[in-house]
């Protein structure tokens, strides 16, 4: 078997997928990771730009292809370099969608492609079409624009643009809908029938509709896990473009990104307590605030920053509980500078991190990382929750589901099952944040009414700068 340079392209291209994927897994490398993935797969595309040959043949257009790569890479770039921290699972939603809507494209323009040889031959016969190519063809399209519609939606919602939605029987029109897509999939593939590009058009336009139904009914809460589950679609549907292009850095590349979805699907759904089918249809989180729950009721009672910093100077043990809130503030940075005053002033302190605090997968550990706090600082969920009963103080910056103990005991709210920082066991609980106001999943917190919690309100950054300020007087 001849080895082209093309080959060892991809080669090179697959191999540094994996290794950077490896790499993403821990902050500390996570940057180089993403390089070195970018770096091969940089030399698979352009591999294939000037060296794929087709009958001898090279490629052609190569105007359309550099502007579009161009373009691409500014407006990439741009909107990464611009992007704020909280909007990144927007990002994320939107780029996927493209994916998604590139592997569908990859599917449409090959069926035109066998529709207009099949006209040429006048006989769909002589095609010669494989049926596992079709499979393929409609795998691709429907898999690629159910993920390009679903991600436009939870990108929507992410940024507030498009509310939750659902209609009486929307279910069972998911489920009819999704049935007729594949029904007239099954014809067209076992026919073989190219002369009728409207059913194939059908498909595509009720995978779109699919994709839309599929995801606006979902509560905003469980956004993460139907983005994690769109980017999934949107490997498999890239790898269907590697099978039919005979590609294999597009195939190893769309199998990663699919399986690495679908294990990050399952271990948020996990981290919730929570299956994916009630992810799927439970509504979480979108009208949550209406649901049946515990009253919760009481005072809650204010502390001063100088009490505060009064609390911590002098505690043996300090954990700190970063929430969505401190991303809000953008005050990690303070935030360090508190945890290193203390820890001067001979205090223990640790980080507790939540996998689903803030408002994608890793959040606090990439916003923790950006001020530099040492890895070793930061507390996985059920390390955490065995220490708090032998801590002083807990300070809640700006977190407020994650630490809401209705998730332990309300089996009424929406939340009920998902694990939670244990806070309350701790000796006390300082909570920082605005307002009362409920956080993501919309409902009280009973934490900000227990006689062990004081409330010490203002922006995150502001209340921290005061603490330091303090601190550094006692
Ligand atoms: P929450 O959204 O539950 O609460 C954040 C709190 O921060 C709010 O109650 C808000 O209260 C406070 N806050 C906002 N701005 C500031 C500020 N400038 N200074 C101080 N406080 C502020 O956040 P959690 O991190 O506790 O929980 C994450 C929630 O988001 C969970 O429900 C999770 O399921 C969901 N989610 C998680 C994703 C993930 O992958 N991590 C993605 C999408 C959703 P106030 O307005 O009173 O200040």
């Amino acid at each position: 078997m001849e080895i082209s340079l093309l080959s060892i392209c991809y080669l090179i291209g697959s191999v540094t997928f994996i290794i950077g994927l490896k790499m993403l897994s821990h902050p500390e490398t996570a940057r180089k990771g993403n390089l070195i993935a970018a770096g091969g797969m940089s030399l698979a595309i352009f591999g294939t730009i000037f060296l794929y040959k087709d009958g001898g043949e090279g490629l052609h257009n190569y105007g359309w292809i550099f502007a579009a790569l161009v373009i691409g890479t500014l407006v990439g770039t741009v909107a990464a370099k611009k992007v704020k921290m909280t909007a990144m699972p927007e990002m994320v939603s939107l780029f996927n969608g493209m994916g998604g809507a590139c592997a569908a494209l990859i599917s449409v323009i090959e069926f035109q492609h066998y529709f207009r040889v099949s006209g040429i031959h006048g006989d769909q016969a002589t095609v010669g079409i494989a049926i596992g190519t079709l499979l393929t063809i409609f795998a691709g399209v429907i898999i690629g624009s159910i993920s390009f519609a679903g991600s436009i939606i939870a990108w929507g919602k992410l940024n507030g643009s498009i509310k939750d939605f659902s209609f009486k029987g929307q279910q069972i029109t998911n489920i009819v809908l999704f049935v007729g897509i594949l029904v007239v999939s099954g014809y067209l593939i076992t026919n073989i029938d190219f002369t009728n590009l409207y059913l194939f058009y059908f498909v595509l336009v009720a995978a779109l509709v699919y994709g839309v139904l599929f995801v606006l009914p979902i509560g905003g809460a469980d956004m993460p896990v139907v983005i994690s589950l769109l980017n999934s679609f949107t490997g498999v549907a890239a790898a269907c473009g590697g099978f039919l292009y005979n590609n294999q850095v597009m195939l190893t590349g769309g199998i990663l990104v699919g399986a690495a979805g679908t294990l990050l699907t399952i271990l948020m759904c996990k981290a919730m307590n929570r299956s994916l089918l009630n992810v799927l249809i439970g509504s979480f989180g979108g009208n949550a605030a209406g649901n049946s729950q515990q009253a919760v009721q009481g005072n809650f009672k204010e502390i001063s920053v100088s009490d505060a910093a009064v609390c911590m100077a002098y505690a043996h043990k300090v954990i700190i509980v970063p929430g969505y809130g401190l991303a809000v503030a953008q005050a990690q940075h303070v935030c360090h500078e508190l945890e290193k005053l203390l820890t001067d002033k001979g205090v223990e302190v640790s980080y507790a991190i939540h996998p689903v605090a803030g408002r994608m997968p890793g959040h606090m550990n990439v916003l923790l990382a950006e001020a530099d706090v040492n890895y070793d600082k930061l507390q996985e969920m059920e390390q955490a929750n065995d220490q708090f009963k032998n801590t002083d103080v807990v300070l809640v910056l700006g977190a407020n589901d994650v630490v809401n103990p209705a998730a332990k005991n309300d089996p009424a709210s929406p939340i009920y099952g998902m694990p939670i920082l244990e806070v309350e066991l701790a000796k006390t609980v300082i909570v920082n944040k605005r307002s009362m106001k409920p956080g993501y999943a919309g409902i009280e917190n009973a934490l900000f009414f227990q006689p062990k919690t004081s409330m010490l309100f203002g922006d995150a950054k502001a209340a921290l700068q005061k603490l330091v300020a303090e601190i550094k007087t006692v």
